[in-house]
């Protein structure tokens, strides 16, 4: 069964003007005062669109710091009071939904942590249904596709139309520079899943610091997101969580102002008609690409039916090495990436194998 959704434009539940969203405020609301002076400055900018704040903070270890829970609800009034911006807030359960609500939080968002968990979507769906509020759904800490479409179709299943993906990038257990790294190509297929579905960007949670953000929202914009969602806090290095990832407002409202939004498509008919032809020859080099490689596999085959003739095995490490190593090589001369070339040949060496294995098999029944 293909997964289909239907979700409604981000413009029908929060005016952006056509610009991408904007939610941006603490990780966590520490004291009232904290929360309403960042909201306030955040407001001042003049483009943002919404306060987020964490109210029930999961972490990873007892002990962390895990929100000020219920008794910060009511800053959150007073700070919607003042800058008469609509307010978002993590929910992990029916009770913080239920909350939320009678306090007048305006957007829900589902954390990494939750969203890892089929039960705690579904009690969350159960308790969202015949509510009409904006939820917000972010990838799974792991990177499982399968996972954060499942959390979609659960709270879809109970009626909520107003939905987005927030991407935050994945724990894979391997060494990067960033705290969640990106994987990109994730959020990409989860937008070809559900084409209607607004991805909003979470650069924050990507990077851990600050250092790295403008990079990651830029690269979000670049990929055409219809969102950003950054933390911002008065005074980032005293933040009781997530110290080293937050900016000030003022340096947040800068880190905007230099981020190049540039056209999914352009009015200009010259530049239209550039890029078809462009496209056009890209088309003819990928026809050229995959002949290549349906020729490149009638070899492999060959080679197969000579290697089982001569009972020799399929797989030969040195060959393989050599051929790893001087197409990595090759590549690197021709002004590739020499990451890609070693990628793809790893998938091409798979292929190979599993047909060179089909040919044995295949040989054998019929000896
Ligand atoms: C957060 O937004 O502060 C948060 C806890 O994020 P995540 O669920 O992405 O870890
Ligand atoms: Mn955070």
């Amino acid at each position: 069964m293909k997964p289909s959704l239907e979700v409604l434009p981000l413009n029908s539940w929060i005016d952006t003007n056509g610009k991408p969203l904007i939610i941006a405020g603490p990780c966590s609301a520490e004291t009232e005062e904290q929360l309403v002076e960042t909201a306030r400055q955040l407001s001042r900018l003049g483009t943002v669109h919404a306060i987020r704040a964490g109210v029930w903070k999961p972490r990873t270890r007892p002990g962390s710091f895990e929100g000020m829970g219920k008794e910060a609800l009511p800053w959150i009034q007073r700070a919607k009071e003042e800058t008469g911006l609509p307010f978002a807030v993590e929910v992990a359960t029916p009770e913080h939904i239920e909350l939320a609500l009678k306090y007048g939080v305006d957007i829900l968002w589902v954390g990494a942590r939750t969203t890892v968990n089929p039960f705690n979507v579904q009690e969350i769906a159960d308790a969202l249904r015949g509510v009409d509020v904006p939820v917000l759904v972010k990838n799974p800490v792991n990177p499982d596709l399968a996972l954060w479409i499942g959390a979609f179709e659960r709270i879809a299943g109970a009626g909520i139309t107003k939905l987005a993906a927030i991407h935050r990038g994945f724990s894979t257990g391997e060494a990067s520079k960033y705290r969640n790294i990106p994987l990109w190509q994730m959020a990409i297929e989860l937008k070809s899943t559900f084409p209607d579905l607004p991805i909003i960007g979470d650069p924050s949670h990507m990077a851990g610091k600050r250092a790295y953000l403008q990079e990651l929202a830029q690269m979000a914009m670049d990929l055409n997101y219809d969102g950003l969602i950054v933390e911002s806090h008065i005074d980032p290095d005293k933040a009781w969580s997530d110290a080293a990832q937050q900016l000030t407002p003022a340096a947040f409202g800068e880190m905007l102002e230099h981020l190049h939004i540039r056209n999914v498509d352009s009015p200009n008919v010259d530049f239209k008609g550039a890029m078809e032809q462009i496209r056009q020859k890209i088309d003819n080099v990928d026809r050229q690409l995959i002949e290549v490689l349906a020729a490149r596999m009638a070899l492999v085959e060959k080679l197969a039916e000579y290697k089982k003739e001569n009972n020799v095995t399929i797989f030969q490490p040195d060959r393989w090495k050599e051929v790893h190593e001087s197409r990595a090589k090759l590549g690197k001369k021709m002004g590739l990436y020499p990451e890609l070339v070693e990628e793809i040949y790893k998938i091409i060496h798979m292929e190979s194998i599993r047909k060179q294995t089909e040919v044995m098999n295949s040989n054998e029944q019929s000896a």
